[in-house]
C-alpha cells in the first residue's frame, strides 16, 4: 500500500509498504478515504523537532473498517468511522474523567500513519466514533466536516470546554490556524455571545467572521492587549482559548483575561517555564491539554455536524491526493492553505 513518509525537513515522499494487518485484539484496521496535514505536522517537516527519517506520518482521518480483532465488538467490518489521533480505551481512569487524550491505555500510532491506504487503529472498540451510513451518503464538504472530528475540530472545542465557556461569555480566541477557527466554532456552540478572533490574515479573519466570531483584533502584542480591553470596557474576556502554544501567546492571553477568567490551552506549549504571578493577581485559572477527541465527538460534536449546526469542513483550503503529499505540505508550511485536505479513496 501506498504511504505518506517523512524524508528529513521539507521532504514527503509516497513509499510502498507492506498493508497493515490485526496485531492485538482491540485492533481495527481502517481502509482511509480522507485524511489531512495538521499544524503540528509542521513542527518536524520544518524541523523544528526530531522525527526518524523514513517514518509514516499523519493523525488525522476518517475511512471505513476492513477486519476488526475479536475484543472489537462496538464496531464491526464496513463500519463509516471517525479516526481520531487520540485512541483512548474508553474504561481506565482518564477515559472515565471525559479525558482520552490521556488515556493511559494508549499506544500512540500503531502500525503506521492516517496519512496512507490503510493503518492499524489501536483501542477500536470505543476509540473510533462510527458514522452513520457510509462514505457516499455524504456530500464533500459533509466528508470534510466530519474529517475535522479526527482532531481540529475537537481540540478548538477542547480550548472552549476547558475555557469553561458559558452562554453569554466574551471569549478572546488566541491563534488564527485552523485550531483556533474551531475554537470561535466552539465558543459558539457553547454559548458565546461576543467572540474576539485575533487574526492579521485576510482571509482567515473573513473565515473567523463566518463562524461566529464578532470582531477581529489584528495587533499583537501589548497593541492587541489594548484593543481587547477598549473592546470589553476594560473588563477583559470571561474566558481565553490559547491556540498557538508561543510565549507572547500565553502572555497576551493572561493579559486580555478579565477577573477570575480561565483559559483553555491547546496551543502545544514550546517553553519550558511561565510566570503564574500574573495568573494570581486576576484570579485566572488555566487549564487545557491533549483534546478529548472521541468523548467531544460522541458527546456533541457528531450530532452538531450531522444536524449543520456547525461546517469546520471549510478550513480545508486545498485539496490533493496522496500523490501530491509534498505540495499538500508546502501549503501548509508556507501558509498558502489554512489546512492541506488529502482525498485518498471513495
Ligand atoms: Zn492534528
Ligand atoms: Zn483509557
Amino acid at each position: 500500500m501506498k504511504a505518506a513518509t517523512f524524508i528529513e525537513p521539507g521532504k514527503m515522499i509516497i513509499t510502498e509498504v507492506p498493508k497493515p494487518l490485526i496485531e492485538k485484539d482491540t485492533d481495527a484496521v481502517i481502509r482511509i478515504i480522507r485524511a489531512c496535514v495538521c499544524g503540528s505536522d509542521l513542527w518536524w517537516y520544518r524541523g523544528l523537532s526530531q522525527r526518524k527519517a523514513g517514518s509514516l506520518v499523519g493523525h488525522e482521518a476518517i475511512g471505513v473498517v476492513e477486519t476488526v480483532g475479536a475484543a472489537v465488538t462496538d464496531i464491526k467490518a464496513g463500519d463509516f468511522v471517525i479516526v481520531p489521533f487520540t485512541h483512548g480505551c474508553g474504561h481506565c481512569a482518564a477515559c472515565l474523567a471525559g479525558f482520552d487524550g490521556d488515556c493511559i491505555n494508549q499506544e500512540h500510532g500503531g502500525n503506521g500513519g492516517y496519512q496512507g491506504e490503510f493503518l492499524r487503529y489501536t483501542n477500536a472498540n470505543w476509540g473510533l466514533v462510527k458514522v452513520p451510513g457510509q462514505p457516499s451518503d455524504y456530500s464533500d464538504e459533509m466528508l470534510n466536516n466530519l474529517l475535522t472530528l479526527s482532531d481540529v475540530m475537537a481540540t478548538g472545542y477542547h480550548a472552549a470546554v476547558s475555557a469553561e465557556v458559558k452562554p453569554g461569555d466574551t471569549v478572546v480566541v488566541m491563534g488564527d490556524g485552523a485550531v483556533g477557527l474551531c475554537g470561535v466554532i466552539g465558543a459558539k456552540l457553547l454559548g458565546a455571545n461576543r467572540i474576539i478572533a485575533m487574526s492579521r490574515h485576510a482571509d482567515r479573519q473573513k473565515m473567523a467572521l463566518e463562524f461566529g466570531a464578532t470582531d477581529i483584533v489584528a495587533e499583537r502584542g501589548d497593541e492587541a492587549v489594548a484593543k481587547v480591553m477598549t473592546l470589553t470596557n476594560n473588563a477583559g474576556a470571561n474566558a481565553v482559548l490559547e491556540c498557538v502554544g508561543t510565549e507572547q501567546s500565553v502572555e497576551t492571553a493572561v493579559a486580555v483575561a478579565g477577573a477570575g477568567a480561565i483559559i483553555g490551552r491547546v496551543g502545544i506549549p514550546q517553553k519550558a517555564e511561565m510566570n503564574t504571578n500574573a495568573l494570581f493577581r486576576k484570579n485566572i485559572g488555566l487549564r487545557g491539554g491533549v483534546a478529548a477527541v472521541t468523548t467531544h465527538d460522541k458527546a456533541r460534536l457528531l450530532d452538531a455536524v450531522l444536524k449543520g449546526e456547525i461546517n469546520p469542513g471549510q478550513v480545508f483550503t486545498q485539496r490533493f491526493t496522496l500523490d501530491q503529499i509534498q505540495a499538500a505540505y508546502a501549503a501548509m508550511d508556507k501558509r498558502q492553505a489554512i489546512k492541506s485536505l488529502l482525498v485518498i479513496s471513495n
